[in-house]
């Protein structure tokens, strides 16, 4: 192990424990530097022992302490705020930016794109806070029926966009079946019908992720003008 790693380790304790034998090895590390120093220095440390003991207990363990502590609550906060930033506060998906690292490192998949069909006559019928319950229950709906290695993520308004993991044409396609007949939803005081369009195409590195989320794209609209709640397909033939 580097120093510098060492010395990080050290100073980030992962249990109480951590803290007490981590805070006990520093402090007598230092303690032996500075003797082995006034040592070289031709000081007799004879007799000193109990002042060592007092440094160490009464001024270099607490300081330690307080500076591990103030390590682990930064690291925390960092977690905390990386996730926030990839974290779409309505449906707690992933957004986009989510997207775009996680599936960037896959290799072979699908993606899909979906869209809300008439989203805004939901917003106009029922009013904003019904559209937002939907888009709530449409997270829901997709995290249920996605596998744990697929990647489901908001891409921003009433668009989702899902990379499933492995490229099978009959799982996409039961999938998107699935998917585009979507769901009932109910607030205990309206009842509707939540369907949305898809346009699907493979993930293959390269030519990566833009090429095929473009191709996607195309197909979706495609799926709204054919009359929405369905799906289609990218193939290379000529979409
Ligand atoms: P289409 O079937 O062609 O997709 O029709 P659409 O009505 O779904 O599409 P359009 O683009 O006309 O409208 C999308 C609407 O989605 C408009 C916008 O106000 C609404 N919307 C986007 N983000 C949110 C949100 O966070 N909450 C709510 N309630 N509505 C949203
Ligand atoms: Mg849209
Ligand atoms: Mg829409």
């Amino acid at each position: 192990m580097r120093p510098v790693a060492l010395y990080w380790y050290l100073l980030t304790p992962e249990s109480t424990w951590g803290y007490i034998w981590k805070v006990t090895v520093m402090t007598v590390t230092v303690l032996v530097i500075s003797g082995l120093i006034e040592i070289s220095f031709g000081y007799n440390i004879a007799g000193k022992a109990a002042i060592y003991g007092l440094v160490g207990v009464f001024l270099i363990a607490p300081s330690l302490a307080l500076a591990m502590r103030m390590i682990q609550r930064l690291h925390e906060m960092q977690e905390k705020l990386t996730e926030l930033a990839m974290t779409d506060v309505l449906t707690g998906l992933g957004n986009r930016r989510a997207f775009m690292e996680a599936a960037t490192e896959r290799e072979v998949g699908t993606v899909i794109l979906l869209d809300l069909d008439h989203f805004k006559r939901i917003n106009d019928t029922y009013g904003h806070d019904v559209g937002d319950r939907v888009l709530e229950a449409v997270g829901e709906f997709l995290r249920a029926n996605l596998r744990d290695n697929d990647i489901a993520a908001r891409f921003g308004g009433e668009e989702f966009v899902i990379y499933l993991d492995g490229a099978e044409p009959e799982h996409t396609q039961k999938i998107a079946e699935r998917l585009v007949q979507g769901f009932e939803f109910t607030d205990g005081v309206q009842s509707l019908g939540v369907t949305m369009s898809a346009g699907i195409a493979p993930f293959l590195t390269p030519p990566g992720l833009a090429v095929s989320l473009n191709q996607a794209d195309k197909v979706m609209y495609e799926a709204k003008a054919a009359g929405r709640a369905r799906f289609r397909i990218w193939n290379e033939a000529g979409s």
